[in-house]
């Protein structure tokens, strides 16, 4: 059926919590996601700070979340959706690869992505090497050398994760300090096979049909640049997340400087019948627990708006 009430753009803890309420309500919602869903949690190797679970695997609690979610809504994997449409009676045209459908409502949860450096080599050993995420590739370099490019949480996360495997982590951290919770990066510093570069700058990938080597410049504290060509099988890049509403700049969304959605405090973005949840919103923290309750909230508010949609109709 190609008419839904409620289309969730995003299977992420936002969309999942928000297909959970708005499914509850007996409402006919469909949640589209570009892989098989779980987003960006699942790529965490460990959440500690989600209530109810002293430490879970974020695939874990992906799915979870999911076999949750699945009773009240119908997840489409692997269906990204590419454009949407409103109608003149205000209905939204949700186009995918495949399909189109209408929808009465919709709410984006479509999150945050990873950032590209552009440098050399980068694109030319993607998957042969290069990757932007340590929980889903770390285990091919179990004994080997790594590079974790980045300063950020994910770089402080990937480079505990890929400690426990490979032989050792290189950090090229392009500022002094990182950032992140400080009982993470108190854990990077007790380790003993990483091994940190600050005021460090990835220039080039190199290799011949896999990765061989990481081509770094550091910024000695004496203004004097060293040039490193490091020994690497792997180069692990977390240099930061924009958010994922490119897509939706075509029907005039209102987004903030950072390309986030701008919502009120009822998830309502500045155009009638569309919601926005989780990290993709201007929100100022972006954490698991806080993508769930706005996808709570989105899920209740796109109920009341369809009630009052079918009413006018
Ligand atoms: C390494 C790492 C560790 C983390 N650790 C923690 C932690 O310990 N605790 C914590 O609270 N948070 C943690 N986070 C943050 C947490 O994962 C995010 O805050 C949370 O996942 C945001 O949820 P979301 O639903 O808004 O977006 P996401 O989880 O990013 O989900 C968005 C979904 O939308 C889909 N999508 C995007 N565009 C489209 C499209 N056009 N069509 C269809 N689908 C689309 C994506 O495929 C994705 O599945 C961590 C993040 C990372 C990267």
């Amino acid at each position: 059926m190609n008419e839904i009430d409620v289309a969730i753009i995003g299977a992420g803890p936002a969309g999942l919590t928000a297909g959970i309420y708005a499914g509850r309500s007996k409402l006919n919602v469909k949640i589209f996601d570009t892989g098989v869903g779980g987003g960006m949690m699942a790529t965490a190797h460990a959440i500690e700070n989600y209530p109810g679970f002293e430490s879970i695997s974020g695939m874990e609690l992906a799915e979870r979340m999911l076999n949750q979610c699945k009773k009240y809504a119908e997840i489409e994997e692997i269906e990204t959706v590419e454009r949407i449409e409103i109608e003149r009676n205000n209905l939204k045209k949700i186009k995918t690869e495949n399909n189109e459908y209408t929808a009465k409502a919709v709410i984006i949860a479509t999150g945050l992505t990873h950032k590209k450096l552009n440098i050399k080599g980068e694109k030319e050993f993607l998957g042969r090497g290069v990757s932007y995420c340590a929980t889903c590739d770390g285990m091919f370099f179990k004994g080997k050398n790594v590079l974790v490019v980045g300063k950020g949480r994910t770089a402080v996360s990937d480079a505990l994760y890929l400690s426990d495997l490979a032989s050792v982590v290189y950090i090229a951290n392009n500022g002094d300090v990182f950032t992140g919770e400080q009982i993470d990066i108190d854990a990077l510093n007790s380790k003993k096979n990483i091994k940190i570069f600050y005021n460090a700058y990835l220039r080039e990938i190199k290799g011949e049909k896999l990765v061989k080597k990481a081509l770094i410049n550091v910024n000695e504290k004496d203004n004097m640049e060293r040039e490193l060509d490091l020994d690497v099988d792997g180069v692990f890049i977390a240099a930061g997340e924009i958010a994922n509403t490119e897509i939706f700049k075509v029907i005039g969304l209102n987004l903030n400087e950072k390309e986030n959605i701008i919502v009120d405090s009822l998830q309502r973005t500045n155009i009638d019948g569309i919601f926005a949840a989780g990290d993709v919103t201007n929100s100022i923290v972006k954490q698991i627990s806080v993508a769930v309750g706005s996808g709570a909230i989105a899920g209740l508010e796109a109920y009341k708006y369809v009630k009052k949609f079918e009413k006018v109709k």
